[in-house]
């Protein structure tokens, strides 16, 4: 499958109704522009890639809400060349967002099925990103520290072991809660034992778990 017209004009549609939902970061909004997201879907499901909901992929997972990928890409503050750690691999769509902008980024899934078909998906896009099958809840810290750490799963609290990655002055994104919503919370490392938190309204992701999925 390739990219179309109609999705083209699909993504201008869902770009606008994202900016009335208060997006404004235009590097945020020329990547969601970009990004085919219908090509992370089943061909079938062509007419749900533009709804600004979330969808269900493979190994009970999904696709997060382009909204709520959005504000995670804004609040992370991306700028170009930054290593952006994603905890959460699935579909790859959020990946290859912070790839279109121009993030380097390294991205760990816990189902080896995803962690393989994400990678085909962002290799036929032409994005370069650096794919782990693992428990993201270890981190990469051969990889770090990092500029950002996204976490696309909803954790209990605020992993410890994820700060530590972070580079002065980087931050990490991440909805912590249990299974009924969660607070988007981002957590900036300011110093080597100092860390700010604020908090940025509610959302609903599939849990965080420990350990890996050998289901391929
Ligand atoms: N970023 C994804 C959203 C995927 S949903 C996208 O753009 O499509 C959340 C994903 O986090 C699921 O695929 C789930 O398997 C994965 N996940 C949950 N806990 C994890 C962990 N400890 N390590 C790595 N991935 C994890």
């Amino acid at each position: 499958m390739t990219d179309t017209f109609e999705a083209k004009g699909k993504r201008k549609i869902l770009v606008a109704e994202l900016r009335q939902k208060g997006i404004n970061d235009e590097e945020v909004l020329r990547a969601i522009d970009t990004v085919p997201r219908h090509l992370f879907m089943d061909a079938a499901f062509f007419s749900h890639a533009y709804v600004d909901k979330a969808f269900p992929i493979t190994s009970g997972q999904t696709i997060s809400q382009p909204y709520t990928v959005a504000v995670q890409s804004s609040l992370l503050k991306v700028k170009k060349r930054d290593k952006i750690l994603e905890i959460g691999t699935g579909s790859g769509y959020q990946a290859a967002i912070l790839a279109e902008m121009g993030a380097k980024v390294y991205t760990i899934e816990r189902f080896r099925d995803l962690f393989i078909k994400a990678q085909r998906t962002l290799n036929s896009l032409g994005y370069s990103v650096d794919f782990f099958y693992g428990d993201g809840y270890e981190g990469k810290a051969q990889y770090g520290p990092f500029d950002g750490i996204i976490i696309t799963a909803a954790a209990p609290e605020i992993p410890m072991t994820l700060i530590r990655q972070l580079k002065t002055g980087g931050r990490l994104v991440v909805p912590v809660g249990n299974s009924g919503s969660q607070v988007m919370t981002v957590v900036e490392r300011t110093g080597e034992e100092s860390f700010i938190n604020s908090e940025h309204g509610n959302f609903i992701f599939v849990p965080m778990l420990k350990g890996i999925v050998n289901n391929n």
